[in-house]
């Protein structure tokens, strides 16, 4: 199976139109290492499909976010949202408080038995987590 015909029917599953767009899209948030702003994913675009524009990708990140494909976040020191592509395999990060740098981790320290023993006592259902690790990198501290 070729790589775009993934992203096309993780599209067609999720009942959103193929675009050329909105499969690219799709692939720069999947080999992203990190959560990309709206302007990067752009930026990505653009080096593709030099008539694509920001509202577009606006757009089309607000359906990928609302079909569940994609999560947004924010961070410390940091008023713009990213987004995150949702994979199985997630990631966790450390975030560098001076400069907002940020580096993948390959483990998750979070036991899922703990996460569900939480939940249930609330009476909530696990349908995920979220874990950043601030600090200073090399640079900063
Ligand atoms: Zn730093
Ligand atoms: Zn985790």
């Amino acid at each position: 199976m070729q790589e775009k015909d993934i992203y096309r029917n993780i599209l067609q599953q999720k009942g959103l139109k193929v675009t050329e767009v909105r499969m690219n899209a799709l692939k720069i948030l999947d080999d992203a290492e990190i959560p990309m702003t709206v302007e990067e994913v752009f930026n990505g675009l653009r080096s593709m499909l030099s008539t694509v524009n920001l509202s577009t990708v606006y757009r089309t990140m607000e359906a990928f976010l609302k079909k569940g494909l994609i999560e947004k976040t924010t961070l410390l020191d940091d008023n713009k949202f990213r987004y995150e592509y949702k994979r199985v395999e997630h990631k966790h990060h450390l975030v560098c408080i001076g400069c907002n740098r940020m580096v993948a981790i390959e483990d998750c320290p979070i036991d899922d038995n703990y996460a569900k023993a939480m939940c249930s006592r609330q009476g909530f259902e696990l349908t995920g987590h979220r874990l950043e690790i601030y600090g200073l990198c090399p640079d900063c501290k």
